[in-house]
């Protein structure tokens, strides 16, 4: 595995051709990193799931370029999905739309849908841009970590995650920490009106006023969403919300909250985008400093916020 910390045009030239030889290639993007595969290689894709330990009934995101990617890898795309994708890609949302032939079940695990993404990094889009030019449709990419671990928010999250585990030609590529933080919102468009499987930062309020539809609830039962599993997100470290930090432990709690003394403050955040862009790397921190309890004081509000607070429930869940 070699880390690249300088994206040259050269070097994303190279990272697609990894891609398309059907190595891993860790990229960033602005929600968290993904661990990249050809989305139509079902041997690489076989790879990527080894290398998460995820189980193969979980389906994966694939990224595109541009909302004309949508028509190749979909169809029956509702009209308030274009408006969707309209209005929010590149960007934190993932649409899932009834899949093309393309879209084999390798990549939606057995389901008649796909979930497909636009990011907005432009690393990650020069990266997909490049792949296309080298003949590629579209690149698979769940979170760069191990099934069930918090996502990686720097180049180095995904080395210290996923470096046992990668090979000598896969690569990372370092765009810096993500600006987001937490994972994309996930909206499913094969109904009538849009439903929302994950919170992210495109929130029910924006995709209300973007189709003028109500945004119904989820019924996770009814489709494979990991990142809806009760339990996801996990540091080592136990991670208890919303109690009095004790001598030893760590805290995350917005910044107008003091450090009791003995307490190992990991993160003081003081706006909402701070919380959310600062919350993987101080559950990661905990673990590099060997803490066995994280008392997090939850954000409130909506939006992002209720994002946040989707991710802290499934983090503290075991
Ligand atoms: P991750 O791969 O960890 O970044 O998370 C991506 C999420 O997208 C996972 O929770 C997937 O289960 C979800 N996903 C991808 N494709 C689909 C789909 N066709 N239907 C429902 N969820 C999907
Ligand atoms: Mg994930």
């Amino acid at each position: 595995m070699t880390l690249l910390s300088i994206c040259t045009t050269e070097t994303i030239k190279s990272a697609a051709s990894a891609l398309r030889s059907g190595n891993l290639v860790a990229f960033p993007t602005e929600t968290v990193y993904g661990l990249g595969a050809d989305a139509s290689n079902q041997t690489a894709i076989a790879k990527l799931y080894a290398t998460k330990g995820r189980p193969a009934d979980h389906p994966l995101i694939v990224h595109i370029a541009s909302l004309d990617g949508m028509g190749q890898w979909a169809r029956d795309i509702p009209d308030y999905a274009i408006t969707l994708a309209r209005d929010f890609w590149p960007g934190p949302m993932t649409l899932v739309l009834r899949r093309s032939k393309l879209a084999q079940d390798f990549i939606t695990g057995g389901q008649d849908t796909v979930g497909l993404r636009v990011p907005a990094h432009p690393i990650a889009l020069a990266l997909i841009n490049e792949f296309y030019n080298q003949g590629g449709l579209g690149i698979a990419a769940p979170s760069a970590n191990r099934f069930g671990a918090v996502s990686p928010t720097t180049a180095q999250a995904v080395e210290e995650e996923l470096s046992q585990y990668l090979l000598s030609d896969d690569l990372i590529l370092d765009g810096g920490p993500c600006l987001v933080g937490v994972e994309s919102t996930i909206i499913d468009c094969t109904g009538p009106a849009p439903m929302i499987l994950r919170l992210g930062a495109i929130t029910p309020l924006m995709v209300e006023e973007s189709t003028g539809l109500v945004a119904l609830e989820s019924n996770p039962a009814a489709i494979r969403v990991s990142g809806s599993l009760d339990s996801h997100y996990s540091p080592k470290a136990k991670v208890i919300l919303d109690v009095v930090a004790e001598t030893g432990d760590g805290l995350i709690a917005p910044d107008q909250i003091p450090t009791p003394n003995g307490v190992v403050r990991l993160a003081a955040p003081s706006t909402i985008e701070e919380y959310a862009r600062d919350l993987y790397r101080a559950l990661r921190s905990a673990d590099q400093k060997g803490l066995e309890v994280v008392v997090v004081l939850q954000p409130g509000g909506d939006g992002l916020a209720a994002a946040i607070r989707d991710r802290l429930r499934r983090s503290a869940t075991r």
